[in-house]
């Protein structure tokens, strides 16, 4: 499938403040506070939504009308989530794909690109693809990634990092049933559908011994058979990210695979523990395979959001990360 992600050329509206000397932690220090008050006032935001690209893909079913893709889908996430605030989900003018999922919902996505990277040489300059909402039913996965992404938008001095954000990558399995859903609007479990080599060979074996048949956790019927799949692997593909951040709940921890140059340490709470891949994962896919540094945070639980501090926390060492860890591709800008 044709990749139809198409990256903002220009920066964001915002005003990214110049800083003479990159000091990572003075930095810090100094929007920890507006960095918190961005998040308690989430529900603030006064920006007018984007006009989102039309959407072309015809072949499901559109329960929305292609104009107001973005305010019905903050419609539908500020109802179902009560951290996200509609207001302040349209300021974050997300950008629509034309790749949909199964039931035709839109798939999102924001990028990030501080100014500032061109105009300091030595400011460190990752491209970090961040992932959310693979499981539809992982909800403080979803709502953490709403205020960072919140936040970022309000403080952008708070990040040296190239941001490409997909909030929701699984809107079906959050909308589509009551309860919401890990896995997508066909039963398949995203996190075990991406293409790694030994899909064929492993996946469906591994899903009938190993897991019993468990439907949480069915791979589907081949590897990236799910458009939801298709569009994280065609991202993943035109934006070569230096490192994949994925959120999920509730084993609160800190997963790793990739190169062992960035093995994190903690991230706020959360301690790292090796808990291995599976045939389909996607660190087997993109940390195993493609060799690009993948960093799980498994929330302690999915229905209930960590303190507003300890979200600070994460963020303060999740950028200290990028920072020391992870070794970038100059060439991409
Ligand atoms: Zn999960």
């Amino acid at each position: 499938m044709k990749c139809q992600l198409k990256p903002q050329l220009k920066p964001p509206s915002f005003t990214l403040k110049q800083t003479p000397k990159y000091k990572p932690n003075a930095m810090l220090k100094t929007v920890k506070n507006l960095f918190i008050f961005a998040m308690l006032t989430a529900s603030h935001g006064v920006f007018a939504s984007s006009n989102p690209p039309t959407t072309s893909n015809k072949q499901n079913t559109v329960p929305y009308q292609a104009s107001s893709d973005v305010k019905q889908f903050c419609k539908d996430l500020s109802s179902k989530l009560r951290t996200v605030k509609y207001q302040g989900c349209l300021s974050l003018e997300l950008q629509v794909a034309t790749t949909q999922s199964i039931e035709g919902r839109p798939l999102t996505y924001r990028e990030y690109i501080p100014e500032s990277i061109q105009s300091v040489p030595k400011l460190p300059k990752g491209r970090i693809l961040f992932l959310s909402g693979i499981h539809g039913d992982e909800y403080s996965s979803i709502s953490i990634t709403y205020l960072w992404m919140l936040a970022m938008l309000k403080h952008p001095e708070s990040t040296g990092q190239h941001w490409l954000f997909l909030p929701l990558a699984n809107p079906d399995g959050l909308f589509g049933k009551k309860p919401s859903t890990r896995t997508n609007a066909r039963g398949v479990d995203l996190n075990r559908n991406f293409p790694s080599p030994d899909w064929e060979q492993l996946a469906l074996s591994y899903w009938k011994h190993y897991y019993r048949k468990n439907k949480r956790r069915y791979p589907g019927a081949g590897p990236a058979s799910e458009p939801e799949t298709q569009w994280i692997v065609e991202t993943v593909e035109r934006f070569k990210p230096d490192a994949i951040i994925s959120v999920h709940a509730p084993y609160g921890l800190i997963d790793y695979d990739g190169p062992e140059h960035a093995t994190p340490d903690n991230i706020g709470g959360l301690k790292h523990k090796e808990l291995g891949t599976y045939p389909g994962s996607l660190g087997r896919y993109a940390g195993e395979y493609l060799n690009v540094p993948v960093l799980t945070l498994e929330l302690h639980a999915a229905g209930t959001m960590p303190t507003e501090q300890e979200i600070y926390n994460m963020w303060q060492d999740i950028e200290e990360w990028a920072q020391l860890k992870l070794k970038r591709k100059e060439t991409d800008f």
